[in-house]
C-alpha cells in the first residue's frame, strides 16, 4: 500500500494526473494538492489507470 508521500511524489510525476476539483483544492491549503488522491483515476485506493506501479518504479526510491 502507497504512503501519502508516495501518493504525492507519483502524481507529480504522472502523465494521467487528473485532479478532480480544482477549484476547491486550491483554495484549501495551496501548495501540496497534487497526489494520487486527488486524481480521477484514483477509485477504491487504486489507480484505476494501471500507472502508479509504473510511475512510482520510474522515481528514486529512498
Ligand atoms: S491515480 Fe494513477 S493516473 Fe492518477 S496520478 Fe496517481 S498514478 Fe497517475
Amino acid at each position: 500500500m502507497a504512503n501519502f508521500q508516495q501518493l504525492v511524489n507519483v502524481a507529480k510525476n504522472c502523465p494521467g494526473y487528473t485532479p478532480r476539483q480544482n477549484q476547491f483544492t486550491s483554495m484549501t491549503s495551496g501548495s501540496e494538492c497534487d497526489s494520487c488522491d486527488n486524481c480521477k483515476n484514483y477509485v477504491s485506493n487504486e489507480c484505476q489507470a494501471n500507472l502508479f506501479d509504473s510511475v512510482l518504479a520510474g522515481l528514486d526510491e529512498r
